[in-house]
């Protein structure tokens, strides 16, 4: 099982600083990444700012604030930021060029353990994965500004990322718990519904429809639940296991 608790970023700018500060708030230890020690020491700055919003919008205590300090370091060489790293989150300028160079450079000094994931907003990661050295381990994980407000991501693999990795990095309740507040998430209430329901649901849209897509919902629900006898709450497992579910344990959204 793939666990994080190294986290380089790589850029501190618009975006980098508050993944980083983000990250570090949570528990990681974080390694910030930057062309100069220079443009490092205006990260130090900016996180001053952060530290204000996290205050007022959290409610953030100085101890946790401090734990949070004390999670962050910096520094400029490629191969001592990633030396130890788990995940390595790119939010360099939105510049092909420039992503490829990186990740380039990246592929010589990474561990073979860690993680790519690229916070681009608008470029694919099947753009870069060749140029990664490590295209299984590689998928795009974007954040949305001010993330302590907006603590969810979007995740997107490319045809050669490794499903483990992609499991590693998505978890849909986790997201839609924190993003609307709900007490539980789609997943959950799937356990809830049956899985045996949810398979005739879309085997009659797939009827309905014609969309080929559809049967690999059905072979999915088939192979992973149906054969198993993990059809949700009514058989003691689903997506989750019960009586006591992941999701209703203290720390999940942690
Ligand atoms: P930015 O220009 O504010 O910051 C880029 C940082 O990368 C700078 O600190 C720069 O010094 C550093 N950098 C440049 N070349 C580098 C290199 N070769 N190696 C390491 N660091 C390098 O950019 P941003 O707005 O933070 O965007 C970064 C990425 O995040 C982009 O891919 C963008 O699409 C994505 N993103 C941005 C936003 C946003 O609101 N700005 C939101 C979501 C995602």
């Amino acid at each position: 099982m793939i666990n994080f608790k190294n986290i380089t970023l790589a850029g501190s700018g618009v975006l980098g600083y508050q993944i980083a500060f983000q990250s570090a708030f949570h528990g990681y230890n974080v390694t910030v990444y930057d062309i100069s020690d220079k443009v490092l020491e205006k990260a130090k700055g900016k996180f001053e700012g952060l530290k204000a919003a996290y205050k007022r919008d959290l409610k953030a205590t100085e101890e946790q604030l401090q734990a949070t300090y004390e999670n962050l370091n910096y520094q400029s060489n490629l191969a001592e930021a990633v030396k130890d790293a788990d995940l390595m989150i790119e939010a360099i300028p939105e510049n092909p060029k420039i992503k490829i160079e990186f990740y380039e450079k990246l592929a010589k000094v990474a561990p073979e353990k860690t993680v790519f994931a690229t916070n681009s907003s608008t470029l694919l990661p099947s753009q870069f994965a060749a140029h990664t050295g490590r295209p299984s381990k590689f998928l795009a994980l974007h954040f949305a500004n001010e993330i302590w407000k907006h603590n969810t991501a979007e995740v997107m693999g490319h045809s050669q990322t490794d499903p483990e990795v992609f499991q590693a990095i998505v978890d849909i309740d986790k997201t839609w718990m924190k993003g609307t507040g709900a007490p539980l998430g789609p997943v959950a209430i799937l356990d809830i519904i049956g899985i045996t329901t949810m398979y005739n649901i879309n085997k009659n849209i797939a009827e309905q429809t014609q969309d080929p897509l559809m049967n690999n919902i059905l072979e999915y629900l088939q192979d992973n639940f149906i054969k198993k006898n993990k059809l949700g709450v009514s058989t003691g497992e689903g997506f989750y296991s019960y009586p006591n579910p992941n999701y209703q344990k203290a720390d999940f959204l942690k």
